[in-house]
């Protein structure tokens, strides 16, 4: 069943237009690349599904019209940001981060611990005093705690170490298999993220240009519009 359906989506930045004509339509439990080079539109969308930029065109989420509703409203009906910069509340412990975040549901402190351990083991300390991928690890638990049907991950392991990403990459692997939440991925890293993804979408200044399953996205497809 489609959860999100965006169609011909358009949004600017004051008079600077940054998006023309965005197609994406994800369904429960599925995994979805966005893709593009840098300035094609991938965060804007972002923005424009969160409602944190106007725009225009089709924005439905399970048959909801997301444009007649403010952006903290988008969040309540079940749709999870893990932004670029993984904002925490630096002051506040681990556990009050996530519990400050938290829905009901099935995700709960004990699923989020179980699936990144060493927020476990950090339950006191506060955000401030986290390495950059206990952050991430973090900002994806609080975005689980709203138990959203839709997570966006906007380049999430960007930044971080090689080990650490793995440790993302691979809890974002147990998402796709155990739970049916829909993830919608933006990543430079192109080989995990194909690994994770069940489609893709790609876009080249504002468009979506291409959009299939990821397994019909071949090297040429990936040169002429990703650069690889
Ligand atoms: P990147 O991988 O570099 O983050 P992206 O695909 O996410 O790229 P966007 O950040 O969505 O691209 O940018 C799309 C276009 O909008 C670009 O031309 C960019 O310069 C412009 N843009 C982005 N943010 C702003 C802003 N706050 N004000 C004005 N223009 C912006």
């Amino acid at each position: 069943m489609t959860l999100l359906r965006i169609e011909n989506l358009s949004a600017s930045y004051g008079v600077s237009q940054a998006l023309f004509g965005v197609d994406l339509e994800m369904a429960q439990g599925e995994v979805t690349a966005l893709m593009g080079r840098n300035g094609m539109g991938k965060t804007t969308t972002v923005k424009a599904i969160c409602r944190m930029i106007r725009s225009d065109g089709t924005l439905m989420l399970d048959g909801q019209d997301l444009h007649v509703l403010p952006s903290h409203k988008v969040a309540r009906k079940g749709v999870g940001l893990v932004p670029e910069g993984r904002r925490c509340f630096a002051d506040l412990t681990v556990r009050e981060n996530l519990i400050a975040a938290a829905r009901p549901g099935e995700w709960t402190l004990h699923r989020v611990t179980e699936l990144f351990p060493r927020l476990g083991e950090r339950f006191s300390q506060r955000a401030v005093s986290l390495s950059g991928g206990e952050q991430q690890m973090l900002a994806i638990g609080r975005a689980l705690m709203t138990n959203p049907r839709l997570l966006i991950l906007d380049e999430a392991t960007e930044g971080l170490a090689p080990i650490v990403r793995q440790e993302i990459w691979a809890a974002l692997h147990r998402l796709r298999q155990e739970t049916n939440v829909a993830i919608l991925l933006i990543d430079k890293s192109l080989k995990e993220l194909a690994a994770v993804s069940d489609k893709a979408v790609i876009l080249e200044r504002g468009r979506t240009v291409w959009s299939g399953d990821i397994t019909d996205l071949t090297p040429e497809i990936s040169e002429k519009y990703v650069g690889v």
